[in-house]
Parts: C-alpha cells; sequence; structure tokens
C-alpha cells in the first residue's frame, strides 16, 4: 500500500487497461439496475469467486520463511550431493510449518503433530525434507493412511472431531503407540516453531562418490531450546491466540531473532540394517541414539518472511521424491507411498505445472520434455524439440547420474502382513523406553493428564472395549503407565482384564 502511494501507479484491470471507477457500478439512473457492460465489475466477483484453490488435506494450516542453510562438517564420506562437498557451502531454503488434522483456519495450538517441510534449493535441484516435529509416525503402511487421516478429521454424522474414532483406530493399530505417546506428551503441543526439532522421520539413502550406499536418517534439533505448553496452557492459548506460532515466528523474524537448527544425521551401514534389532525401514521405529549417534552436519537458519503468504506458503509444494543425487530414497513403505501421492496431491491442488510457481522453481538448470497443460508460465520450451530421443536438441539424459543397483531381500510379491518382517511386531519397546528414558517424572504425570483428558471424550456403546484395548497396550509399554492411565480414568482393572481376556 505504502508503494503504490509513492509511486502513485495507475490502477488497472487485469488486461493492463487503466480505468477510472472502482466503488460504483455502471447503472441507469441513480437506483439501478446495472448494466452489464460494466466488465469490471464482472472481473472483480469473478476473480473473488475464485480466490480460493482447495486446501491441502493434511497440514492445512501452516507458516513459512526463507532462510539458509550452511554446511559446517564434512559428510563426503557418505554422499557426493554437491552442497554437502565443501564446508561452508550455502543454499536457500524454505521451510513451512504446520499442523496436521485441522483446517486452514484452525489454532496452532491443538494437540497435534506438526509439520517440518524443507525445501533445499541446491545445484543438483531442488531438495526436500517432508517431514515431522516427531521421528516416528502412526503407521507403517501407506495404506493406512486415508483411514488414519479420516479419524483425525471430522466424524460423518456430526462434523465434530471424534476422540471415538481416534482412539478406536489407535486401539486396533498398536504399531501407532510410540506415535501417540509422543503426540500425547507435552511434544505434542509445542509452543511454538522455533521450539522444537523436526525430523525426516523416513529413513532415506546416501551416495558416495564411490557408488557406496549407506541408510541415513535426518535430524533438525532446535538451537531455541525445546519449549512446550502444558495441556491447559495450549487450551489456554487456544481461546487467546489462534495464530500463535505463526505470530510468534514473524514476530521473530521481523525483530531479527532468527530460528536455527543444526542438521545432524544418523547413519547406518547396508551390513548393521541386516542385523538392527528392528526393521530399520519401519517408521513407527527410531534408531537409537546409544548405536547410532548424531553426526553434525550443518546449521538452517530462518530469516526472511514472504512478502505475501499466498505466493510463497499456500502455493508451496513439497514432496518426497525430490531427492537429488548423492541421496536417495529406502524400502520404508510410507516413503514409498508418499513418493506418489505428493506430487499428486500438489498436480491436484496447484496444476500440472506447480513447480513453476517462483517458490517451487528450482533457481537452476531445468530442462525436459514435458509440455504445455494449465497455466504453463514459462516459454514452454520455445521452439526446441518437444519429444525423445530427437536429432536436433541437447537435452539428454546423463549415465552418471545413476544411482547404485538395489539388493532385494526378496523376490516374492505379496500383500505381507505390516507385522511379518524381523522385528516389525514389537510395539511396546520403543515406547516403554521413551516413557522410562526419555521422560522426566513431570513429563510422565503430563503425558498420563493428557491422555486420560483424552480418553475421556471417547464415547458411545464401544466406549468400554475400546478403553480396555488401548489400555492393554499401555500396560505392554509399560505396567507404571497402564496403572497410572486406568486409574486416571476410574477404570476397574479387576473388572476391564480378565474381559479382556475372554
Ligand atoms: P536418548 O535417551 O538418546 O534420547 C532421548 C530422545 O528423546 C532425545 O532425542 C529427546 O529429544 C527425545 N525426547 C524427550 N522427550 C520426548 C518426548 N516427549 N517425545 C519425543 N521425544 C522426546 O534416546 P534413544 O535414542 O535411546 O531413544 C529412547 C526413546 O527416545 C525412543 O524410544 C524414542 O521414543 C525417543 N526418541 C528417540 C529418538 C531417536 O532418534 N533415537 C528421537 C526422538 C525421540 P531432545 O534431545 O530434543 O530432548
Amino acid at each position: 500500500m505504502e508503494e503504490n502511494k509513492k509511486t502513485n501507479r495507475k490502477l488497472t484491470t487485469a488486461s493492463g487497461r487503466p480505468y477510472a471507477e472502482h466503488e460504483n457500478t455502471q447503472s441507469v439512473g441513480r437506483r439501478g439496475p446495472l448494466l452489464l457492460q460494466d466488465f469490471i465489475l464482472h472481473e472483480k466477483m469473478a476473480h473473488f469467486n475464485r480466490e480460493r484453490i482447495p486446501e491441502r488435506v493434511v497440514h492445512a494450516k501452516g507458516t513459512g520463511a526463507y532462510g539458509t542453510f550452511k554446511v559446517t562438517h564434512d559428510i563426503t564420506q557418505y554422499t557426493k550431493a554437491k552442497i554437502f562437498s565443501k564446508i561452508g557451502n550455502t543454499c536457500k531454503v524454505f521451510l513451512r510449518f504446520s499442523t496436521v488434522g485441522g483446517e486452514k483456519g484452525s489454532a496452532d495450538s491443538e494437540r497435534d503433530p506438526r509439520g517440518f517441510a524443507v525445501k533445499f534449493y541446491t545445484e543438483d535441484g531442488n531438495w526436500d525434507l517432508v517431514g515431522n516435529n516427531t521421528p516416528v509416525f502412526f503407521i507403517k503402511d501407506p495404506k493406512k493412511f486415508s483411514d488414519f487421516i479420516h479419524t483425525q478429521k471430522r466424524e460423518p454424522r456430526t462434523n465434530l472431531k471424534s476422540p471415538t474414532m481416534m482412539w478406536d483406530f489407535w486401539s486396533l493399530n498398536p504399531e501407532s503407540l510410540h506415535q501417540v505417546l509422543i503426540l500425547m506428551s507435552d511434544r505434542g503441543t509445542p509452543f511454538s516453531y522455533r521450539h522444537m526439532d523436526g525430523f525426516s522421520s523416513h529413513t532415506y539413502s546416501m551416495i558416495d562418490k564411490d557408488n557406496q550406499r549407506v541408510w541415513v536418517k535426518f535430524h533438525f534439533k532446535t538451537q531455541q531450546g525445546i519449549k512446550n505448553f502444558t495441556g491447559p496452557e495450549a487450551d489456554q492459548m487456544r481461546a487467546k491466540d489462534m495464530d500463535h506460532s505463526q505470530r510468534d515466528l514473524v514476530d521473530a523474524i521481523d525483530r531479527g531473532d532468527f530460528p536455527k537448527w543444526s542438521l545432524k544425521i544418523q547413519v547406518m551401514t547396508e551390513q548393521q540394517s541386516k542385523n538392527f534389532r528392528w526393521n530399520p525401514f519401519d517408521l513407527t521405529k527410531v534408531w537409537p541414539h546409544g548405536d547410532y549417534p548424531l553426526i553434525d552436519v550443518g546449521v538452517l537458519e530462518l530469516n526472511q518472511v514472504p512478502r505475501n503468504y499466498f505466493a510463497h506458503v499456500e502455493q508451496s509444494a513439497f514432496a518426497p521424491s525430490n531427492q537429488i543425487d548423492g541421496i536417495g530414497f529406502s524400502p520404508d513403505k510410507m516413503l514409498q507411498g508418499r513418493i506418489l501421492s505428493y506430487a499428486d496431491a500438489h498436480r491436484h491442488r496447484l496444476g500440472v505445472n506447480y513447480e513453476q510457481i517462483p517458490v517451487n522453481k528450482c533457481p537452476f538448470m531445468v530442462n525436459n520434455y514435458h509440455r504445455d497443460g494449465q497455466m504453463r508460465v514459462d516459454d514452454n520450451g520455445n521452439e526446441d524439440p518437444n519429444y525423445y530421443p530427437n536429432s536436433f536438441g541437447d537435452v539428454i539424459p546423463d549415465p552418471a547420474y545413476k544411482e547404485p543397483a538395489w539388493e532385494l531381500e526378496s523376490n516374492i510379491a505379496d500383500w505381507y502382513d505390516r507385522n511379518a518382517a524381523p522385528g516389525d511386531d514389537d510395539h511396546y519397546t520403543q515406547p516403554g523406553d521413551l516413557y522410562r528414558k526419555a521422560l522426566s517424572p513431570e513429563d510422565r504425570t503430563h503425558l498420563v493428564n493428557n491422555i486420560v483428558a483424552a480418553m475421556s471424550g471417547i464415547t458411545g456403546p464401544r466406549k468400554e472395549q475400546i478403553i480396555n484395548l488401548q489400555l492393554c497396550h499401555f500396560f505392554r509399554a509399560d505396567i507404571q503407565l497402564g496403572m497410572s492411565v486406568a486409574k486416571g480414568l476410574g477404570v476397574d482393572l479387576d473388572k476391564a482384564m480378565p474381559k479382556q481376556h475372554s
């Protein structure tokens, strides 16, 4: 607005014609009716009707900022990615934070995982790490994703959030227990986006200059320190400021207090992966730090709030398929599913040419034979050949970028039970470790209070069954945890548990 006034720019139609009247529609006489020929009225109303694009089906409420990533440690022994070729290398980044289950207007302080999606604009192409503030997830097979998310959204009849749906699903899917405990701890209600860690969550791979592959997990550790709301504090903030996390990020950057995260990796060799106690590609498990220590890599700093929210944040599109030379996929089934679904979601939401939107556009080389499609806004390849192979152009594949072949563990295709792989059926050891080892006594009390508050919302004819089944999972992780939750819910264990086994 200030700029407009200063430069006194002329108001124009979308086609660039300056015009005189922006507030009054052309009419017959002072009282009307209106003339159809006032096309500026049509243009204004029609554009307004089309302002909303589909909100993301998950992670709809979010905020983002630009910044820089700087390499501080040498990891060339693991990867040939150019960004990591030298200490001191930097690249521009865009980071979008979000909540997961709520709509675009929902409160930032809801109990929910937080999205942590980073786009690194590297000379190898854009590299996206699309993770959460938690190292694990609720499910390990993407076929369950839509079912799971339905339980986090609104109940079909009442259009209300339903603790019954959530706990029904969790109780019937014990693999969710690890993430449920993290969600129900105070890390489920972070004070703000600046005060939480980020994780790739998935296992990825790194490939070195000799084409040797290791498995890798990425961790972003907040330099602001972990800070969470307790359950009651989060409820208060929801009533006071629905946009608290967004405001906190914008205010911090605007006052020059740039938030930073240390990027670290865990590395596992292919050989180690064969002897790991759990399936290293199971998204419901972590790699214990004691066995796979964090290795320093670099520092990410956010230092610029985009000048327009819709243009940059709402239209930002991250995809786990965006990996770069020297960093690759793993057999993690959830990752494999997301490789497909993220780009698909963007094509639906933003159109087939979404990678041309400035926030998504690779600032370095992009050459291919994709042509046309809605909202093609670049030169569409000009007069260059639009097919390959051809005898005229110079856009050719480079065999130097070939990834090393994968040795697969089996050649038998089947619908394997999701708990069938060795180490896949232990849903309780790591949640128990979290409860006993990572949480302080105060954290445990808050965890139990939060679980009891959340489970108290279960209603309906299956209430007892759902509560008892979920209690079994808590007991199997840790007896004290099970006892505390049962006590908080007022469950008579003598009555409840025998029923469970009958
Ligand atoms: P360590 O004892 O080496 O470290 C504990 C980890 O737990 C730290 O990363 C800590 O994060 C994190 N933590 C503390 N409180 C919570 C919470 N409420 N929710 C989630 N994470 C929390 O752990 P191990 O590697 O031996 O693993 C023990 C348990 O810790 C695991 O079963 C897992 O549940 C949890 N954990 C493990 C991670 C891993 O990658 N190994 C990562 C995160 C959690 P911080 O350093 O920021 O305080």
